[in-house]
């Protein structure tokens, strides 16, 4: 594990004068925050002591039951994770020895490289464009290269905010299927689509070619409740086959026993009624901010800095000329007041350092405003020199 020096100048960004869209947590003005109230008491009411007690590994039933009917999939394949991220770790921890391949975006979500890193795989990276993964590449990198693992966030990707196009996601089920890859799913953002038509999962279109048999999926999917609802509760699931459940249950037996059984209590109270609520209200909040941001960036962004419009989620990413190094550039930003993700770290295998991430979720049109004018300016003196 490497110190970062992004960190250290990302600490800077904690002053209040600075507006920072390297951050990516969602907005907490918008949290549910009375109706998490309520569920807690409803929770103390009709649970009592069990709230508190220690529970199973598998995860709170009636939550369970609950995704398992959402997703179309048994209640046994389900498994709660504390977080997506602890989904990651695990998936990890049972898949991977040491020097197994696995396939990522590139760029892709830096968190997931920071699970499996401990597990020393070797990081093949699958080139994107504007539709995601680029399958063409990918096929032919199948042909070389025997491939354990396919990492991916089909659904306005974190970093880049963009999305793997239906036609390109029937090919690549089809094609790891074919090579014998296990594919992570990993879709925290897959509701918060404010424009555009819903596609399906990878996982739905290999149970569909499976005939319906879920333990014939080789696509694990990968879900969690902090972007749709909050964060701080850290509950989320995996859904896989029956040989993978099986796994994942010991790793996390060992990991953390169970996810918090209150946090799962509560949760399991808000789906019915406030979940649905609250997902209409996150997308238009973010779908409304991504507008205002893709605009001040039409206005005030020099010629040569390119953008990705996305179509859901909490991101959008630039990339600069070849000349241009958003870690140098970061400096310079943050005099001018604003922050945000340099987007090498992004890169399993180094490289992007003419990119960048703004997260849109929690700034207001002020910020967004003032904010984009000070980037574009920030850029237009970097490419002028
Ligand atoms: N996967 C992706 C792609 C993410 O962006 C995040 C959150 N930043 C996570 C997983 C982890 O989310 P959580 O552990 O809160 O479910």
């Amino acid at each position: 594990m490497t110190a970062s020096a992004i960190r250290e100048i990302l600490k800077i960004t904690q002053e209040p004068s600075v507006i920072s869209f390297a951050g990516g947590l969602p907005a907490p003005e918008l949290f549910p925050m009375e109706a998490i109230k309520r569920a807690f008491d409803t929770v103390m009411e009709k649970y009592g002591p069990a709230s508190m007690q220690y529970s199973t590994t598998e995860g709170h039933l009636p939550l369970r039951e609950w995704i398992a009917g959402q997703q179309g999939v048994p209640a046994d394949r389900v498994q709660i994770m504390t977080g997506s991220q602890q989904g990651l770790d695990l998936l990890g921890k049972v898949l991977i020895s040491e020097g197994d391949v696995v396939l990522v975006e590139s760029p892709t979500y830096l968190g997931a490289l920071q699970s499996f890193q401990p597990y020393l795989p070797r990081y093949v990276e699958m080139p994107t464009d504007e539709h995601g993964i680029d399958i063409d590449a990918l096929e032919a990198l199948l042909k070389t290269t025997k491939a354990k693992l396919l990492y991916a966030v089909p659904n306005f990707q974190n970093p880049t905010g963009r999305s793997l196009s239906l036609e390109r996601r029937e090919r690549l089920v089809e094609l790891t299927n074919q090579h014998g890859v296990i594919v992570i799913e990993d879709d925290p953002y897959g509701k918060l689509r404010f424009t555009g038509v819903e596609l399906p999962s990878l996982y739905h279109i290999a149970l569909r070619n499976a005939g319906g048999d879920h333990d014939k999926v080789n696509v694990i999917y990968s879900s969690s409740f902090s972007k749709t609802l909050v964060p701080g509760l850290r509950d989320a699931w995996v859904q896989a086959s029956m040989p993978i459940i099986q796994k994942l249950i010991q790793a996390k037996q060992g990991a953390d026993l169970h996810t918090p059984t209150l946090n799962q209590m509560i949760v399991a109270e808000l789906v019915e009624d406030t979940l649905p609520k609250q997902i209409e209200i996150v997308k238009k909040a973010y779908g409304e901010r991504a507008k205002y941001m893709l605009s001040q960036i039409g206005q005030h962004f020099p010629e040569g800095a390119h953008y990705t419009v996305p179509e859901g989620g909490m991101f959008l990413w630039i990339t600069l000329p070849e000349s241009v190094n958003t870690v140098t550039l970061l400096s310079e930003a943050v005099k001018r007041k604003v922050a945000y993700v340099p987007g090498s770290p992004f890169f399993a295998l180094g490289g992007g350092e003419n990119t960048l991430r703004l997260s849109y979720s929690s700034a207001n049109p002020e910020q967004i405003e003032r904010g984009m004018k000070a980037l574009g300016e920030t850029f237009a003196e970097a490419l002028s020199k």
